[in-house]
This record gives structure tokens, C-alpha cells and sequence, in this order.
């Protein structure tokens, strides 16, 4: 496909990873290693606790801070929890919501995901959505109707206008922390569907600019194919980007490949 006006993203889910210092090491290293050309945007999410450390070494970068969650309410009794306005006051501009491991671990459904989506848009965060399938439900052939499931629910009663700030990540669950990454071909279907789905609830123009990331065993020597993949928007990438020179080459994939910068 001819290149798009759709600016990549990589995404770096540093999980519950680092303390502040090796937090903030490994953000300087990935400061001074990128190309000061990039075009593309660049994100880091590491834990709450860190937000502030990493916060410092960011700025005045063209590096984004992101949360790795975000509560729906805006203050009040919610022991644990942290509301959008207090992820800005922390230097966040994105909230990764309904990862798979929250999803699993934490039981998070869609209406709570939805929820959080609309709490961040509403505060000014841009929302990093994830969804995809376990493998259960892709070998019984499942993988379309959860994906569907997933996207209704995190966009009810959202309207085009919010819906333009969000960036979604398609993790096939299989492939996160795993090394079993989808192939290019597996990865690109189901963007395709994706796309094809906000097409339905938004219309066309609403479908050609959403960015659509790949997350799952994304890596240095897997990159560049994956980015090839036309509808492949940019990569959100746990494991990989806790090694600041694995990470660097994986944000400077071989665009070249997509034509695009
Ligand atoms: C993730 O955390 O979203 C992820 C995709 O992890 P990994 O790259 O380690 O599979």
C-alpha cells in the first residue's frame, strides 16, 4: 500500500519493571540514542511510581510519557487508584487502558475499560486501548467476534470527535511476554478487521486516521517486517524495551520499508 499520513508510534510498557533510578537511566539512554530527525512519536510507560523520575529526563524531549493505567473517577475513595488529572499533574499525555494483564489479572472488563476511556479523554490523555484474543479464543476461531466485542464496548457512547484522540493497540494475548510473535500476515489481518470495525462505527474517514499498533513479541530483529505491514500504525513493546539499545532499533525501524518518512 502507498504510505499514509498516519504518524507511527512506538510504545515502550516497561510493566512493573525498574526501580526510579534504572527507570530513569534507561529513559536517558533512549533520550540520547534517538535520531533527533525522528518523525515519528516516541512513548514511554513505566510505572506510577516512577512517572516523576522518568518525568525529569524527559523534558524538553519530543519523548511522550504515558501511564500504564488510569482510574475513571476523578478523586475521592478509591485506595490504590490514580485519577487522570493526577497522571497529568505527573507529566503523563497518554494512558495505556485495558491491556491483557489488566484484563486477566485484574479482571477488568469492558464497560470498567470504557470507563477509563472516557475518563482520559475528558482529562486530555490520549488512550493507548488494547485489545486482542487469547489463544483459546483464536483457535476456535474467534478471534474477529472477542475483537468486535472488545471495540464496541470500549467505544460505547464515545462519539467520533473523542474517538479521534485514541490510539489502539492490537495484542494478540498469545504473543505478549511469550516470544510467539504473530506473523506479519496474522498481525495485518487483524488490523485490517479492526480498521474495518471502527469503519462501521465511525465511518471512512474515521478509519483511515486511526493509528493501530502491533504488541506481542515485538523485537529488534522482527520489527522492520511487521512495520511493512500496511495497516501495522506502530509497535507497543514490553520486553524488548527494557534494553535501551534493543528498543532504540526497534523505534527506528526500517521505515523505509513503508514509505513513510
Ligand atoms: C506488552 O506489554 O504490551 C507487550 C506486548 O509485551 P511483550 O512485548 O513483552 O510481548
Amino acid at each position: 500500500m502507498a504510505s499514509n499520513k498516519r504518524v507511527p508510534m512506538i510504545a515502550g510498557n516497561w510493566k512493573m519493571h525498574l526501580n526510579s533510578k534504572e527507570a530513569a537511566d534507561l529513559a536517558a539512554a533512549i533520550r540520547k540514542g534517538l535520531d533527533p530527525d525522528l518523525k515519528h512519536e516516541v512513548l514511554l510507560a513505566p510505572t506510577f511510581t516512577n512517572l516523576h523520575a522518568v518525568k525529569a529526563v524527559l523534558a524538553g524531549s519530543k519523548i511522550f510519557l504515558s501511564s500504564q493505567d488510569v482510574a475513571w473517577e476523578e478523586k475521592g475513595a478509591f485506595t490504590g487508584a490514580v485519577s487522570p488529572s493526577q497522571l497529568i499533574d505527573a507529566g503523563c499525555t497518554h494512558a495505556i487502558i485495558g491491556h491483557s494483564e489488566r484484563r486477566k489479572i485484574f479482571l477488568e472488563t469492558d464497560e470498567v475499560v470504557n470507563k477509563k476511556v472516557k475518563a482520559a479523554i475528558k482529562a486530555n490523555l490520549v488512550p493507548v486501548l488494547c485489545i486482542g484474543e487469547t489463544l483459546e479464543e483464536r483457535e476456535s476461531q474467534r478471534t474477529y467476534r472477542v475483537l468486535e466485542t472488545q471495540l464496541n464496548g470500549a467505544f460505547a457512547g464515545i462519539t467520533a470527535a473523542e474517538a479521534s484522540k485514541v490510539v489502539i493497540a492490537y495484542e494478540p494475548v498469545w504473543a505478549i511476554g511469550t516470544g510467539k510473535t504473530a506473523t506479519p500476515d496474522q498481525a495485518q489481518d487483524a488490523h485490517v478487521y479492526v480498521r474495518r470495525q471502527m469503519e462501521r462505527i465511525y465511518g471512512k474517514p474515521y478509519a483511515e486516521a486511526v493509528r493501530l499498533l502491533y504488541g506481542g513479541s515485538v523485537k529488534a530483529d522482527n520489527v522492520d517486517e511487521l512495520m511493512a505491514q500496511p495497516d501495522i500504525d506502530g509497535a507497543l513493546v514490553g520486553g524488548e524495551s527494557l534494553k535501551s539499545d534493543k528498543f532504540l532499533r526497534v523505534i527506528h525501524f526500517q521505515a523505509v520499508l513503508k514509505g513513510r518518512v
